[in-house]
């Protein structure tokens, strides 16, 4: 597009089906439009209003129409791009909207043709499936449905902190900066940040997560209709196709979107080829999508967990409390300390339960780690109740028996039992 320059402000006209791809730098950006219509990962930005972007956001500005884009401030990188993958992801929305009309008009009776689609997106890392998933829920909510997004990477979390699955249900397009609101959202934590750590715990959650969610349906027509977008993980190897094909079969998906590779592609169309009622949808990875090493891969994950206790740009403060250690129960799934061997009957092999709930100590090992609070109402139930929310250690006082941490509400916390992983933060503020 043709772009002008006065001092810092920038402006870039867009012809129709192009985009405006921007990493912010370290400092904030402002952005405006000032002609035609455009939109961030499917939600649409409000015509003349400057909005702000916050530092290392990347995402792309798009127009279907043709727009004028206004910039104020310096960015890492801009430039136009006209080739993007955007009218094929668009058709695949129409897609989804004529089965939501479909599924809305039949007789709520018929549990198989009420269920709007239930869309999977699957790829490798950094292959676009958290935006397009971002796009397909914005664009449904655009058009009024109240599709549910379904979050299985424990890697990055858009739902709420690392290590955790979540779904929450979507009503209107997901605003391009804030994060999504949870109080509607259901949260299960797995408590590390990849699933090698304990695959049978990941299944269990995924499979109590699939279940909540199809009781939910049953009772919610609309919601049903509505369908859901699922976002996976980049582990798409060995053990990581495996989940990949449990989500698929727990979630009773019917559309699967490939992302930007073709021998997922094949393999997955080859195994659901008995699967009449499943569609394997190959997609072009836009040219957009930035890489990330692992090293910002970190860093989004510690702004992620910052965010949560903290909001966007540190508008919230969260609060401190303070509790004895007799007031509070922290527990572990899976791993902890083995029986002895002496305990066990003579030839046995002592193995490991990957869901055994085992306590644990409360002590310095605990500080700047991230635990869940858990909805369970006895230790046993820890593995299949999910978490009302988090809260991060700041201070251990083994003289005074007293733990100190941060919450995002005030008040006693909603129960005393708490889930510890490999999870932890170290505040840098
Ligand atoms: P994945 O979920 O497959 O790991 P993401 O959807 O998170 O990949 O994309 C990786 C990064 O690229 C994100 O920061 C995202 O905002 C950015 N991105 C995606 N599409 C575009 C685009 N068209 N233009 C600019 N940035 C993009």
């Amino acid at each position: 597009g043709a772009v002008s320059v006065s001092g810092n402000l920038k402006q870039v006209k867009l012809e129709r089906e192009s985009e405006l791809r921007i990493e912010v730098s370290d400092e904030p950006l402002r952005i405006r439009v000032v002609n035609g219509t455009a939109e961030i990962f499917g939600s649409e930005l409000p015509p003349e209003i400057w909005r702000t972007f916050p530092p290392r956001l990347k995402f792309a500005v798009f127009t279907w129409y043709g727009a004028t884009i206004e910039m104020d401030g310096v960015t890492e990188t801009d430039y136009t791009a006209d080739e993007t993958p955007m009218v094929s992801y668009i058709n695949v929305h129409a897609i989804l909207d004529a089965r939501r009309h479909f599924a809305k008009a039949s007789t709520s009776s018929d549990p198989e043709s009420s269920q709007g689609p239930r869309v999977i997106v699957v790829g490798p890392t950094d292959s676009g499936k958290s935006t397009l998933t971002r796009m397909l829920l914005s664009w449904a909510a655009k058009q009024g449905w109240k599709p549910t997004f379904v979050d299985l990477d424990i890697g990055q979390g858009s739902i709420t902190v690392p290590g955790s699955i979540a779904a929450t249900p979507i009503e209107m397009p997901l605003d391009p900066v804030e994060g999504l609101p949870l109080d509607m959202a259901l949260v299960y934590y797995y408590g590390h940040i990849t699933p090698s750590k304990n695959v049978e715990l990941y299944k269990t959650l995924v499979n109590e997560l699939a279940q909540v969610l199809e009781r939910q349906f049953t009772g919610n027509p609309e919601s049903r209709a509505a369908g859901m977008v699922i976002n996976t993980m980049g582990w798409i190897e060995g053990t990581g196709y495996k989940l990949l094909l449990h989500a698929i079969d727990t979630f009773k998906a019917s559309v699967v979107l490939v992302l930007g590779q073709e021998k997922l592609f094949s393999m997955l169309k080859d195994v659901l080829r008995s699967k009449s009622n499943v569609d394997v949808v190959k997609l072009h990875k836009s040219g957009g999508v930035v890489a990330r090493d692992r090293e910002v891969r970190e860093k989004s994950r510690d702004s992620r967990i910052q965010e949560y206790f903290y909001g966007l740009s540190k508008e919230l403060s969260p609060y401190a409390n303070t509790s004895s250690f007799n007031d509070l129960q922290v527990f572990r799934i899976g791993g902890g300390p083995q029986a002895p061997k002496s305990a066990l009957p003579i030839g046995s092999v002592p193995v490991s339960n990957p869901l055994r709930v085992t306590p644990v100590n409360i002590d310095d090992h605990l500080l700047h780690s991230v635990l869940a609070v858990s909805y369970a109402e006895e230790p046993d139930l820890i593995v299949s109740s999910n978490v009302s929310g988090f809260v991060y250690v700041t201070e251990v006082d083994m003289l005074r028996k007293k733990i100190t941490y941060l919450a995002p509400s005030p008040g006693t916390l909603p129960s005393k039992f708490l889930v510890a992983g490999s999870l932890s933060w170290l505040e840098s503020r």
